[in-house]
C-alpha cells in the first residue's frame, strides 16, 4: 500500500476507492489461454469495422470529430433514435464517470443494487459522493429495495439490465416502476451493456423508458457484441437536458476517430450482430446445462456470461475451481470484489471455449471429488 502524501492529498473519498480490477489474461504454465474473464466477443468486430479502422490510420494526424456526428447518425439509424439526444464516449465507463462527476457530489448518493457492476460505486466515490447498495432478491436487482435506498440526497440510481456479474433480468414493468418512483433529485441510469444479447420477450433496453419520462438515462456500449473493446467506446441515449448536461463536461475529443470510424461501420452491421447473438445464445445454453449436469448450477443468465456457483470453500469450491481451470488455460473471473466468493463468472467463447470448459469441469467435480 503506497502511503498518502501528508499535505497533497486528493478529495475526501478517493483514497477510500479500492482500483477497479480487469478480468486477467495470463496463465502462468498454461501454453494455450482462452480468456474468458471480461465478456469480450470471442468473434471479434465484424469485418467493416476492421477495414474502417484500418483506413483510420491515413487520417491519424487529425482531431476526430469533436461531435461524433457520423457516428451519432450511424446509431440513430440503427436504433431508430434521434442522433441529438445521443452523445459517446471512451466506454461506457466513462459515461457511467461523467454522469457521476455532472450529477452527484459531497453530500449526495448514488444507489445501485447490491451486485451491480463495480464502476457505479468507484465512479460514485471519485465524484465525491456516497454510493448505496440496495439488497437483491435471488441475486436479482429488487426494485422495492433500490427505492428504500433513495432519499432526497439521492441524485443518481444505477441499474445494469441484464446486470453484470449476476446475468439476470428485470422485467420492463418493474424497471418502469423503479423509474416512476424515484425522487426527484434522482436520475435513473439504465446501463444496457449486454442488451443486444437479451431475447427475453418484452425486453426494453430503455430506449422507451427514455421516451417516456425525463429522469432515465440510457448508457450502451462497442465493447461487448460489437467486439471493440479495445477502441474503447461507448453511448448514452437520454432526455435532452442530460445529454446537454454530458456535452457539457465530457473532453471536446473524448471518443478517438478510429473509434469513430469502427464503430459506425459495427452498428450498421446487424446482421453481424444478429449472428453473434445467436451463437451466444445457442453455447451459453448448452454451457449452462453441462455446468448443471456437473452439479454445477448458474444464474438465469440474459448476457455473455454464465455466474456459476461452485461454493465458497472445500474441494469443490470457486478458488480451487478457478485454479484447475486457470492450470487448463481457462481463465474466468473470481467474485469476491463483488462479495459472490462462492461464484466464478465465465464469458461464453467459441464453441472450442465452451467445450474446454465444460470438459474442464466435469474433470474436476470428477477429480475432487
Ligand atoms: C462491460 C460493461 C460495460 C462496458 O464498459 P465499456 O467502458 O463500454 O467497455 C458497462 N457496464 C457493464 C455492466 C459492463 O459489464
Amino acid at each position: 500500500m503506497t502511503q498518502p502524501h501528508p499535505t497533497l492529498t486528493p478529495r475526501p473519498g478517493i483514497l477510500d476507492i479500492a482500483p477497479y480490477v480487469g478480468g486477467e489474461s495470463g496463465a502462468p504454465g498454461a501454453n494455450r489461454v482462452i480468456k474468458l474473464s471480461a465478456n469480450e466477443n470471442p468473434n471479434g468486430p465484424c469485418p467493416a469495422a476492421i477495414e474502417a479502422y484500418r483506413a483510420a490510420a491515413a487520417g491519424l494526424a487529425l482531431y476526430p470529430d469533436g461531435g461524433a456526428e457520423a457516428l451519432r447518425a450511424a446509431i440513430g439509424r440503427a436504433h431508430g433514435l434521434d442522433p441529438a439526444r445521443i452523445v459517446c464516449g471512451a466506454g461506457s465507463d466513462e459515461i457511467i464517470s461523467l454522469l457521476c462527476q455532472a450529477y452527484a457530489g459531497p453530500g449526495d448518493t448514488v444507489a445501485h443494487s447490491r451486485h451491480g457492476f463495480l464502476m457505479y460505486a468507484i465512479s460514485a466515490r471519485a465524484a465525491g459522493a456516497e454510493p448505496v447498495a440496495a439488497p437483491e432478491a435471488n441475486l436479482t436487482a429488487d426494485v422495492d429495495a433500490l427505492l428504500a435506498a433513495c432519499d432526497d440526497r439521492t441524485r443518481l440510481v444505477f441499474l445494469a439490465n441484464p446486470n453484470n456479474p449476476t446475468g439476470t433480468l428485470l422485467p420492463a414493468s418493474e424497471v418502469a416502476r423503479l423509474a416512476a418512483g424515484l425522487p426527484a433529485r434522482a436520475l435513473l441510469v439504465l446501463d444496457a451493456a449486454y442488451a443486444e444479447y437479451v431475447s427475453a420477450p418484452g425486453y426494453d433496453a430503455g430506449e422507451k423508458l427514455v421516451d417516456a419520462r425525463d429522469n432515465v438515462v440510457m448508457t450502451r456500449t462497442f465493447s461487448k457484441i460489437h467486439g471493440l473493446a479495445a477502441l474503447r467506446l461507448g453511448w448514452a441515449y437520454g432526455p435532452a437536458h442530460v445529454i446537454d448536461v454530458l456535452n457539457r463536461v465530457r473532453g471536446p475529443f473524448n471518443v478517438s476517430a478510429p473509434a469513430l470510424a469502427a464503430g459506425a461501420a459495427a452498428i450498421a452491421d446487424k446482421e453481424y450482430v444478429a449472428r453473434c447473438a445467436a451463437l451466444n445464445e445457442a453455447w451459453r445454453d448448452w454451457l449452462t446445462k453441462r455446468l448443471a449436469a456437473a452439479g454445477v448450477a448458474c444464474t438465469d443468465a440474459h448476457g455473455n456470461f454464465v455466474l456459476a456457483h461452485f461454493g465458497e470453500s472445500g474441494p469443490h469450491g470457486a478458488a480451487k475451481a478457478d485454479a484447475w481451470l486457470k492450470a487448463r488455460g481457462l481463465i474466468c473471473r473470481r467474485m469476491e470484489g463483488y462479495g459472490l466468493p462462492g461464484w466464478l463468472r465465465i464469458s461464453i467463447g467459441d464453441e472450442a471455449a465452451c467445450r474446454a470448459v465444460a470438459d474442464a469441469v466435469d474433470a474436476f467435480r470428477e477429480g475432487a471429488a
